[in-house]
């Protein structure tokens, strides 16, 4: 008897999601002093925290031998007052990724079918499969989400549809105009599941404002992270917003402590530093023009990016991405997201761009 055997094929064919490589993996494979490596591969903010989350986390430690509030009680008003939506309609995960796996643990079954695009987050074909749904695919129109396309791919077996607004790894963003046009067309038995994890990059005329269209759309859910903007990547903290009843439901398969104490505190305090996210889209936006400018000096074409990191084509990409690591500059190979001429690089501090940059030049 094989282990293999006793486990569903669906669960066998997934496909190990491939991350960052930490820099300290980098550090003991290439003999670099993990100071020197700047890491630019999983669109972490290069700023670091919100002074004011490390302010409660470090007040907040203490309390660690406690179990967290399994209903995120604070956190939950602080997210109902600053996007003035009901806290019945709020559900928080263990990082964005922990909504988007509750999702279609709460709706999916053997045989649905699941809807994303092409060059879409890698974590909507790995929850799909997990639940033995069947992910299609949608192939994409340069590079981002077709929605015509998307439509036509809607089956009598469709259960949900997944959408990333920037998406990742390719930066393309959807009007507003034409989400909102997508979203009255799809029946309302189909969950729209909208991932705004760099909602906070964008600017003011390019947000969704897809939170006032929760009353008119009661398949939507949308997702939220504390990992980017906020900078609270290694808390792991997201939330979901969506129609009270399917909160309630989600509620139900979810670990009834799935937000640790620190993550849920911190988050509180990194919602209410508005400097501090405004800054962090200040700095990026300063470095996607030192970067775009750089691409363009060395005639590399890229994908103009509405995210905190650049997809960019170069020849030999594999190649390039391992000179680089000996280089001590960390990016993100993305032919795993059918873009084997691509690398992905997150947007970093002024110095640490310069080194990525001039590495790069040196390279090719
Ligand atoms: C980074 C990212 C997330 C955030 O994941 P967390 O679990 O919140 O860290 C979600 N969706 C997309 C498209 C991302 O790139």
């Amino acid at each position: 008897m094989s282990i293999q055997s006793l486990i569903p094929t669906y669960i066998c064919d997934i496909a190990p999601y491939q991350g960052g490589k930490p820099i300290s993996e980098v550090a003991r494979e290439h003999h670099l002093e993990e100071s020197s490596i700047v890491k630019l591969a999983s669109n972490e903010n290069p700023l670091g925290m919100s002074p004011k989350a490390r302010e409660v986390i470090l007040k907040s430690i203490d309390q660690i031998y406690r179990y967290p509030d399994g209903n995120a009680f604070r956190l939950k008003n602080a997210v109902s007052l600053k996007f003035n939506l009901h806290p019945e309609s709020l559900i928080f995960g263990n990082g964005s990724n922990d909504i988007l796996e509750l999702a279609s643990r709460t709706f999916l079954k053997v045989g649905d079918e699941v809807i994303f695009s092409q060059h879409a987050f890698a974590v909507y074909s790995l929850v799909t499969q997990a639940m033995g749904a069947i992910g299609v695919k949608v192939p994409a129109k340069d590079f981002a989400h077709d929605l015509a396309k998307m439509f036509a791919a809607i089956s009598p077996k469709t259960k949900m549809i997944f959408i990333a607004n920037p998406n990742n790894p390719t930066g393309t963003l959807i009007s507003k105009e034409e989400l909102k046009t997508f979203l009255t067309k799809v029946p309302s038995h189909i969950i729209v599941v909208l991932d705004e994890a760099y909602d906070e990059y964008l600017e003011i005329e390019n947000k969704s404002e897809s939170f006032s269209w929760l009353s008119q759309f009661s398949n939507l859910i949308i997702s939220r992270s504390f990992s980017k903007a906020y900078g609270l990547a290694g808390l792991r903290v997201g939330f979901g917003v969506s129609d009270p009843e399917i909160i309630q439901f989600m509620n139900r398969v979810r670990q009834p402590f799935n937000v640790n104490s620190l993550a849920q505190d911190a988050a509180v305090a990194a919602l209410m530093d508005e400097a501090f996210v405004s800054e962090s889209k200040i700095l990026n936006n300063n470095g996607k023009k030192q970067l775009e400018s750089a691409f363009q000096r060395l005639k590399l074409s890229f994908i103009p990016t509405f995210g905190n990191f650049i997809s960019f084509k170069v020849d030999k990409a594999p190649q390039v991405y391992e000179a680089l690591l000996k280089a001590g500059i960390i990016v993100r190979p993305v032919a795993n997201y059918e873009m084997p001429d691509y690398l992905r690089v997150s947007i970093g501090l002024k110095e640490e761009n310069e080194r990525f940059i001039q590495a790069l030049e040196a390279i090719i």
